[in-house]
């Protein structure tokens, strides 16, 4: 980074009510640790602030010094946009305040929050507001390029529920985004990415949910994948928006209700989770117990907070990890024949292929509507390569991009902004799609000099 001279970060120091990190203090590591090990940035300081005051000291101190700028929700995101090299870190993992009002069914909640701090505050009242399938992802870049979860084809994405926004500019200014103040802006916050500012505060509409709900999964063994995949097809065509079930193909976890001998055998596991009343829904998911012979099954009625939390021990941070992700209008023969194939040859016990069933609310508003443009996706798959050791890259890595490449004729071309890696710049404007000269459009008028282009960027038109 250009020098930042000792004065001006004694100036910061002293205004801030938060704290600065910096280089060989004890905090650093920590601070320059997020949940993809794959990741190794040394910021030059980080700013880890408590207020929106403290965001504007820094936004301003790093567009006066010329600082390269990154922002830090939950520190989530797989191309390890949280941190820069050499540059300022704007942390935000100590804003995490939520508020609820119950009357008019609205939370605001800080831009550091997790799933988690989410899910506790909306869960007290009985509401929700659909988010991701992890409770430790930040709802700020969880939110930023869309947010999908169990909720979505109920609700919506994270985004069609999103009321309003604080956002400090690249000019420090603090203003309100919403469909009538600085409706552009409020537009592109919702798909664009965080190229548009720091939202320190987001506001979201909340729907009645549980607080117990229908959910779990059901297991079966590779050898059927192919019929089960071909019945699930079927049965979600199908399915009320109430019902989501995503498919996941991995090797088993060690998970209580399957028997030992088939922890660590390929799998297919059917992951569902019903938004309504649970009598109801348990006839409508009797039919996926039917797809073959299961070997373990765990559906019944539990808090909705534990269900956002189930994944959680098989996403936990420190591994290394590696993503391609596609598209799908629909789930081709051809393309289960390939995942089948590709699960046979897992490099690594942690690696998985998911298809996370959208359609219903998510593919109603029109692609224009916000920022995020991909209404046709009924599913998005991940490949997600997962393991332990560096000496392991190369193999996980190249096994993700080679299924990648054999499944890409099935996609639409479309691509999820939150799942791409650094290294895929050249799908950047698959994921903004038609909406990106739009984008460009907003960036120029406030970010013309690109502070914000720690992400996945949109040059400013
Ligand atoms: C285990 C796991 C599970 C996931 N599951 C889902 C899922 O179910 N559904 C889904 O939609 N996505 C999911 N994701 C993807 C997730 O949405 C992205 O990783 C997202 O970027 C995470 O946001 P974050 O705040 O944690 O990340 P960070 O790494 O902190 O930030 C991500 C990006 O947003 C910017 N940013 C962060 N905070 C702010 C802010 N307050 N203001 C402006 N810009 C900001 C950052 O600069 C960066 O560019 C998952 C990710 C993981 C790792």
């Amino acid at each position: 980074m250009s020098q930042l001279p000792a004065a001006k970060i004694q100036e910061l120091k002293a205004r801030l009510k938060g704290d600065v990190v910096l280089p060989g203090e004890p905090a650093y590591e920590e601070a320059r640790t997020i949940w993809n090990a794959t990741i190794d940035k040394h910021p030059a300081l980080f700013v880890r602030c408590t207020t929106t005051a403290d965001v504007v000291l820094a936004v301003n101190l790093a567009r006066e010094q010329g600082l390269t700028l990154a922002v830090r929700g939950g520190g989530h995101n797989i191309a390890g946009n949280a941190l820069c090299d050499d540059g300022m870190v704007i942390d935000l993992s100590r804003m995490k305040a939520a508020k609820v009002d119950p009357a008019t069914r609205r939370v605001t909640i800080e831009g550091g929050a997790l799933l988690a701090d989410l899910d506790a505050a909306t869960q007290a009242h009985g509401l929700a507001t659909p988010v991701g399938i992890n409770s430790t992802t930040g709802i700020a870049g969880l939110t930023l390029g869309g947010g999908f979860g169990w909720l979505s084809r109920k609700y919506g994405l994270t985004v069609d529920n999103l009321e309003s926004a604080e956002v400090v500019t690249a000019a420090g200014e603090v203003v309100r985004a919403s469909a009538t103040e600085h409706p552009d802006l409020f537009w592109a916050l919702k798909g664009g990415s965080g190229n548009f500012g720091v939202v320190t505060r987001f506001e979201f509409r909340l729907h009645p949910v549980g607080p117990e709900v229908l959910s779990g999964l059901i297991v079966y063994p590779l050898s059927q994948a192919k019929t089960v995949l071909q019945r699930y097809r079927e049965f979600v065509a199908k399915a009320p928006d109430e019902l989501s079930v995503w498919s996941v193909l991995r090797k088993a976890p060690p998970l209580p209700f399957l028997p030992p001998e088939v922890h660590g055998t390929e799998v297919v596991v059917l992951a569902l989770l019903y938004a309504g009343d649970p009598k109801k829904g348990e006839p409508l998911v009797a039919p996926l117990s039917t797809f073959g012979t299961p070997v373990g099954k765990f559906v019944g009625v539990q808090p909705y907070t534990a269900w956002q939390q189930a994944f959680d021990p098989l996403l936990t941070h420190g591994a290394r990890n590696y993503w391609k992700s596609h598209n799908f209008a629909k789930l081709d023969d051809g393309l289960f024949d390939t995942v089948i194939d590709y699960i046979g040859t897992l490099p690594s016990p942690q690696c998985e292929i998911f298809f996370g069933a959208l359609g219903g609310a998510t593919m109603r508003p029109a692609p224009d509507s916000a920022a995020y443009p991909h209404r046709d996706a009924q599913f998005v798959m991940n490949v997600h390569g997962r393991w332990e050791n560096a000496a392991d890259d190369e193999r996980c890595i190249r096994w993700a991009r080679d299924f990648f490449k054999a499944s890409a004729p099935f996609a639409t071309g479309g691509a999820y902004v939150n799942f791409l890696t650094a290294d895929e710049g050249d799908r950047v404007r698959a994921a903004y799609g038609s909406n990106y000269d739009r984008l460009a459009g907003v960036k120029r008028k406030y970010d013309a000099k690109n502070l914000f282009h720690v992400n996945q960027n949109i040059t400013p038109a």
